[in-house]
């Protein structure tokens, strides 16, 4: 379902746009409906009243909560099923000052990164807009959210009708600042594009890129169905968006022991990222059984850090959310699948 679906059917029954706003706004707010009439929750068409339990119902349906798995950092894994049976999973991420949520775009994804375990099934289906948003519909019923990054399963620019228009709908009624909304992208022209023809008027969010390497070969071994840019052409591409929008880009680069962590790539890093607006956030990737990584030691990642600080890129090494919850994206989908409890 996308949001367009809701909008067409309330209109049907005669709301205008300001009745619009106000259903949609108690939706992403998770809000209940009142029952006193007083309140300008009903100050709704007679028609688009009585249709608001069948409604919720509906909307209810689009994400419901299977399972919670809380980690020690204090983020909280879930494990949602989607009307049709699918899963997909988002994640409470550490408490903080702004208390944010990291949602799927799609079932499985199509890019194959060969650490992630989301890649491996492939694409199985697109959410629509308004299964993203339900996403955040949820959460808000456990926790406040106030920042959404696209970062779950799935590649954003792969469903970006979708995606771009629940970051319309929470970057306004949703009330989430805009650069509290963060695309991730493995790096896209039509992504690029697409954010870069958004005007002034509309939300524009933040961008992530996930970059992992300064070697374009080994980019194309890693991310191995990700568009043919160069790691120059990526951080170029990024770099303008940012400067556009007036935030910096987040570069993300999952380190793999012994195959993104050498000197080499400290020396490519500040090749590509010295004098750019952005940061990097250096995440020691979650270990996986069967797949043919392992998690570098702390200590050589927090070096690379301090290496990368001091020749003034500006580093942030990063726990992935939930690591001692299967924390890897995909591995709570995979998990509950194979025992049979998704
Ligand atoms: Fe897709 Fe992201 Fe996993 Fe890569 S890391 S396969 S882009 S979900």
């Amino acid at each position: 379902m996308r949001i367009a679906d809701i909008q067409q059917r309330l209109q049907a029954l005669g709301a205008k746009p300001v009745h619009l706003q106000r259903v949609l706004r108690h939706w992403t707010h998770a809000l209940p409906h009142s029952r006193n009439k007083r309140q300008p929750e009903h100050w709704l068409p007679k028609a688009v009243l009585d249709d608001l339990p069948a409604l919720d119902a509906d909307l209810t349906g689009l994400a419901r909560l299977v399972s919670r798995h809380p980690a020690e950092d204090g983020s909280e894994r879930l494990l949602l099923a989607l009307a049709d049976g699918q899963t997909v999973e988002a994640v409470l991420l550490q408490p903080g000052r702004t208390p944010g949520l990291c949602v799927s775009s799609q079932v499985g994804c199509a890019v194959g990164c060969q650490f992630c375990m989301t890649g491996v099934g492939g694409l199985l289906r697109q959410l629509g807009s308004a299964e993203i948003v339900a996403q955040v519909a949820l959460a808000r019923q456990l926790r406040p959210v106030a920042k959404v990054v696209f970062m779950g399963m799935g590649e954003p620019a792969h469903n970006l009708d979708n995606v771009l228009e629940a970051i319309q709908l929470l970057g306004t009624v949703g009330q989430i600042g805009h650069k509290n909304l963060v695309f991730s992208t493995v790096g896209d022209p039509r992504a690029f594009s697409a954010l870069a023809g958004l005007s002034k008027g509309e939300v524009r969010p933040a961008l992530a890129l996930s970059l992992h390497t300064s070697d374009a070969a080994l980019r194309e071994r890693l991310l191995p169905r990700a568009p043919r840019l160069t790691p120059d052409e990526l951080v170029d591409q990024a770099d303008a968006y940012a400067r556009a929008t007036g935030y910096p880009v987040q570069y993300q680069w999952t380190l793999l022991d012994g195959v993104n962590d050498s000197d080499d790539e400290l020396a490519g890093i500040e090749r590509l990222l010295a004098g750019r607006f952005g940061v990097l956030n250096l995440i020691p990737w979650n270990t996986v059984d069967g797949m043919p990584f392992q998690r570098p030691s702390w200590e050589r990642a927090a070096a690379m850090a301090r290496h990368l600080h001091r020749r003034g890129i500006l580093t942030k090494l990063r726990h992935s959310a939930g690591q001692d919850v299967e924390g890897g994206c995909g591995q709570l989908r995979a998990r509950a699948a194979a025992d049979g409890t998704a």
